[in-house]
């Protein structure tokens, strides 16, 4: 591990304008940002400390949550609103990571934490989010858990959260405090960048901005929530494939949808062309079939990874059927 300053911020306001440096960085709980500086794939010079920052509430706001930047994994699974209200949120966390790592992995921290392409973490690979224009040793290699929507020539990296995949299907807000003392809200559709060309810059965030809080709406009324995740082993194993669902069905016809997909993007994917190959129809097999269409119309596979495109249809079909089914 290379030197670095420390910086432990007393208030957002500070934490912002001092991150805003350059080579600084925010920590908190550090559960990936440490193991990349272990590696040296990341090499900040500055390290500004915001756990004691007071971002650790989950408040209720306008029927929905208001969730701070720094409330650890674990607690927000297990809070008796997003339990009752938002079980695909709860779902989601506790299928990621390890109790260990919950407890101490933050909220922000999870929207932020970085791609597990083994290339990205081997510093004798050439790899372009790691170092710009240096190329991509993924492409052509080993490809069995990277991307198959969303892609570019530079970077097929995938995205690995799975709290950000319910998240993005309950219609969160990202908000955040800037160094200049600006506040602004983002969608957490519009949070996370696809690579194109500049696979290093991975969101919209810019240069010592802050996350203080994730917002989420009331969930719709009668919607069930699902979140389906399949992967290599049962547990402490990221997402092949996994779908949040939020689906209401009235009057026999498929009401609200939102569904959004880990493991298969470069971030956490959502295509209103699913949504809308649903909405308005019955809940049955050519509904869900079309929304399969939809959601890989696009979709190229790099070799190893070929099996996610029909992994993901049969995932996406298995988890309308279980969000529409008539219970028994
Ligand atoms: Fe790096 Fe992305 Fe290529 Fe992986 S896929 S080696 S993260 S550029």
């Amino acid at each position: 591990m290379k030197t670095f300053a420390y910086a432990r911020a007393g208030t957002p306001e500070q934490a912002a304008r001092d991150a805003a440096a350059p080579g600084a960085r925010f920590i908190a709980g550090g559960t990936n940002l440490l193991d990349l500086m272990k590696l040296q794939v990341e090499t900040p010079e500055t390290l500004v400390d915001i756990t004691r920052l007071p971002l650790n509430d989950i408040e209720d706001k306008n029927g929905g949550l208001s969730i701070g930047a720094l409330v650890p994994n674990s607690d927000l699974a297990a809070d008796p609103r997003v339990v009752a209200r938002y079980p695909v949120l709860a779902r989601a966390i506790l299928a990621g990571a390890s109790g260990q790592l919950r407890n101490k992995a933050t909220t922000a921290g999870n929207l932020l934490q970085r791609t597990r392409c083994y290339y990205f973490y081997d510093t004798a690979a050439p790899c372009n989010k790691r170092d710009p224009g240096n190329g991509c040793a993924a492409t052509g290699g080993h490809t069995r858990i990277l991307a198959v929507l969303g892609t570019s020539p530079q970077c097929i990296a995938t995205h690995p959260s799975d709290m950000a995949v319910a998240m993005l299907a309950l219609d969160a807000t990202v908000v955040t405090l800037k160094p200049d003392g600006d506040r602004r809200r983002i969608a957490l559709a519009d949070f996370h960048r696809l690579p194109g060309d500049t696979p290093h810059i991975e969101t919209v965030l810019e240069a010592g901005e802050l996350i203080t809080h994730v917002d989420l709406p009331a969930p719709p009324p009668e919607a069930r929530q699902l979140y389906r995740k399949v992967r290599d082993r049962a547990s402490y194993a990221f997402a092949l494939v996994s779908v949040a669902g939020v689906v209401a069905v009235e009057d026999g016809r498929i009401a609200h949808a939102a569904l959004a997909f880990g493991g298969l993007a470069p971030k956490p994917w959502r295509d209103p062309a699913v949504e809308a190959a649903l909405i308005g129809r019955e809940p049955a097999t050519a509904a869900f079939e079309a929304a399969a269409d939809a959601l890989l119309a696009n979709a190229k596979g790099y070799g190893a990874n070929d099996f996610k495109i029909p992994l993901a249809r049969r995932t996406l079909i298995a988890s309308l059927r279980d969000l529409t089914e008539t219970p028994r």
